[in-house]
């Protein structure tokens, strides 16, 4: 867990809505996602500005983006630092326990005068039970 930058940028309102969703959520969130739950809550935003907003939250900062095995985006917020296993058959990501590179993006940033707001480690694979499903198809 990194702790949150002490500024807060200024945000649109849906931005705002965004954000907030995405703090309550306990998982990343597609951008589809994002749209029907504002929908659902009756704050409905275009799925245009929902993308929109996402980089605009990026830029600051705020979220980041983990690419999934479908090609979709889920976006987080970077003041959670998780990384995940990902089977690459039915798509169920498992989150890693600890961070390995929170030291590396310190020097990172402070050799490379870069600001560095986030950062992604993935692991693809098969889960255990494809594993096991797989092996039985194969002839
Ligand atoms: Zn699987
Ligand atoms: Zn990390």
């Amino acid at each position: 867990m990194k702790t949150a930058s002490s500024h807060t940028p200024r945000l649109t309102r849906a931005q705002r809505q965004i954000h907030l969703l995405l703090e309550q959520a306990d998982e990343t969130l597609t951008a589809q996602t994002i749209h029907q739950r504002l929908k659902a809550r009756a704050q409905p935003i275009g799925l245009a500005t929902v993308y929109r907003s996402l980089r605009s939250l990026q830029v600051k900062g705020l979220t980041q983006a983990r690419a999934l095995p479908n090609g979709e985006w889920a976006y987080g917020l970077t003041s959670d630092d998780s990384h995940y296993l990902t089977c690459l058959n039915c798509g169920t990501s498992v989150p890693v326990e600890d961070c390995p590179v929170q030291s590396l993006e310190e020097k990172l940033g402070q050799s490379s005068h870069f600001q560095i707001f986030y950062h992604t480690l993935e692991f693809f694979g098969l889960c255990a039970p494809c594993t096991g499903q797989l092996e039985t198809e194969s002839p």
